[in-house]
């Protein structure tokens, strides 16, 4: 086809982003929360259907949802912006900070959608790596910000695919360094023992990121928000398009938080069943790391990560192949299910290696 149908090269020169989705008995690849809502919630929802005002544009500054957010948080509705999952909130903190001149940082191995979206959106992307245990190494972290002068700094907390977290102290010390923002992807930070939203404050360039897809059983939903000073909000909601978040999802976001309780008693069940899943692995022929998330990750000893993959398919089992991304020769991610999903993947583990 002819140069004039050609996208712009930042899109040319990408694949887009796949997570393979294989119709299998046990789907544990991309860290959902392995139980539906509450039925209460469903109930709650099924009911708004009929009083939302079908042939209106919705609350185009989603207040209510904004206020329920920030009581949750104990902030500031004006500190809170909300997005069709927290993804649209990283390409819409992208589109207003980065782009075209500016420069992203990003330490790998981390979220690929952080630097995804900041080459789409036409910045550079600043790459550092992570020491050889995948812990995030202060020296790098010092050096990609001195030569790089990011105008967004990201962090990811526990961070994906390691599952592993930051301390209070290293997100301190990284906010002193950033000469940008400093973006904290909590996409999984109920799931840990600490939050970067401790540290929010009008006069500091921090800006926490959540998601209603994982502890709040909402994948479906697309639902996202983040934290930040009321002064970056205000520029996000110039760039967002108009009336982005439809009627029912911002009925469906302040619905959830009516049954904050129950999604609680969710992770707390997580919680505990990682710590099950953790132990069984650890007496296995893999190397485990630590993961405060809903999933950890892991690499076969003495087989190909690919292979164990494959065989783990066979029995219909799906967990996420990470050994072909940066830094995680061999590696595979499992997300914490229900019991009775992670025995199966378990079994189907100890047969692989065996
Ligand atoms: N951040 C991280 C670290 C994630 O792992 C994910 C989901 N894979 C997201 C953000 C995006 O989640 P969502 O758009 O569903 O809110």
């Amino acid at each position: 086809m002819g140069e004039r149908f050609r996208p712009r090269p930042e899109v040319a020169m990408r694949e887009g982003y796949h997570s393979p989705q294989v119709d299998v008995e046990v789907r544990l690849n991309t860290n959902e929360s392995p139980f539906p809502p509450p039925a209460g919630f469903v109930a709650d929802l099924a009911a708004e259907v009929a009083r939302v005002d079908w042939h209106r544009y919705p609350d185009r500054g989603a207040r209510a949802l904004r206020e329920r957010i920030a009581v949750l948080h104990g902030v500031a509705p004006e500190q809170v912006f909300a997005a069709n999952g927290s993804n649209e909130v990283l390409q819409v903190l992208s589109l207003t900070y980065a782009g075209p001149g500016r420069t992203v940082a990003v330490f790998e191995p981390t979220y690929a959608m952080h630097g995804q979206i900041a080459k789409i959106a036409g910045s550079e992307v600043a790459v550092g790596w992570r020491g050889p245990d995948l812990a995030l190494d202060l020296a790098e972290v010092r050096r990609v910000i001195a030569e790089a002068n990011p105008a967004i700094t990201y962090l990811c907390s526990p961070n994906n695919p390691t599952g592993m977290i930051e301390s209070r102290e290293v997100v301190e010390e990284v906010l002193g360094l950033v000469p940008g923002l400093l973006v904290v992807d909590e996409a999984y930070g109920q799931f840990a023992p600490w939050s970067a939203l401790e540290l929010l404050d009008e006069d500091r360039p921090l800006v926490v990121t959540r998601t209603f897809s994982k502890t709040w059983s909402m994948a479906a939903a697309r639902l996202g928000y983040l934290i930040a000073p009321s002064w970056v909000v205000d520029e996000l909601d110039k760039v967002v398009l108009p009336y982005h978040l439809d009627a029912l999802k911002q009925a469906a976001g302040r619905l959830a938080l009516d049954h904050a309780e129950e999604m609680d008693q969710r992770v707390a069940q997580l919680v505990e069943e990682r710590g099950r899943v953790v132990a069984a692995l650890t007496g296995l022929p893999v190397e485990v790391w630590p993961s405060s998330a809903n999933f950890v990750l892991f690499r076969p000893l003495d087989r190909d990560g690919v292979d164990v993959w494959r065989d783990l398919l066979d029995r219909s089992v799906l967990v996420r192949d990470c050994s072909s991304w940066p830094g995680l020769d061999g590696c595979l991610r499992i997300t914490i299910g229900t019991t009775d999903e992670d025995d199966r993947f378990l079994a189907a583990l100890r047969e692989a290696l065996s």
